[in-house]
């Protein structure tokens, strides 16, 4: 017997539900930030895509121990089918019906722990996509690759390394934080050296 009603956190891209499972009352608190897999961010788009827990859907809640001291999981990851690891936003239970502050600072709690991992997979998307933009300008530099290989960073519907003018352009992308078509693009730009073609 279950029992659903979604509540306002109060929190950006939070969003909770009081659940009342085999008469017992829990919280569910959940990020509503879309989660890939960090080499689908890094461009291997056969790795798990973004997972979205939107915010008028609740989670899947698991109980993880037994009777009589139940403890309580949500389940908002799936497995990455190419390199195996749990992919998907940030979830958190809690006993009782949490209201006001309480809920809001496991509300917050949620959303750090979502921005830390947004920030730790755009420091890798940077940190990969700089090595990109300077291999291509070395290459142009020392004449293995030309400019008529790369193409016009405008004429790019795929993340990838472009040019334009005098630049090197290497971009990525992380998803929408709302969920939409809005994604976040990230670019590295390098000028290309002296001398290249
Ligand atoms: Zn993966």
């Amino acid at each position: 017997m279950t029992s659903t009603i979604i509540i306002p956190t109060g929190v950006e891209r939070t969003s909770a539900a009081h659940l009342v499972i085999d008469e017992e009352p829990i919280t569910v608190i959940w990020s509503t930030i879309p989660v890939p897999c960090t080499d689908w961010v890094l461009g291997d788009i056969s790795s798990q895509g973004p997972v979205h827990q939107p915010a008028d859907e609740v989670p899947y809640i698991w109980n993880s121990a037994s009777v009589p001291c139940p403890s309580w999981t949500a389940i908002t990851e799936v497995q990455c089918g190419r390199c195996g690891s749990m992919v998907g936003p940030w979830a958190l239970v809690r006993d009782g019906h949490l209201e006001g502050d309480e809920l809001t600072d496991v509300a917050r709690e949620v959303a750090e722990l979502a921005d830390e991992e947004r920030e730790a997979q755009r420091s890798k998307l940077i940190a990969y996509l700089t090595d990109e933009a300077e291999d291509t300008a070395r290459q142009l530099a020392d004449g293995s690759l030309t400019r008529d290989e790369l193409p016009y960073i405008g004429h790019m519907a795929r993340p990838g390394v472009g040019l334009d003018g005098d630049e090197v352009i290497a971009w990525g992308f992380l998803p929408d934080p709302a969920g939409g078509g809005d994604d976040e693009i990230v670019e590295v730009v390098r000028p290309i050296p002296a001398g290249g073609q």
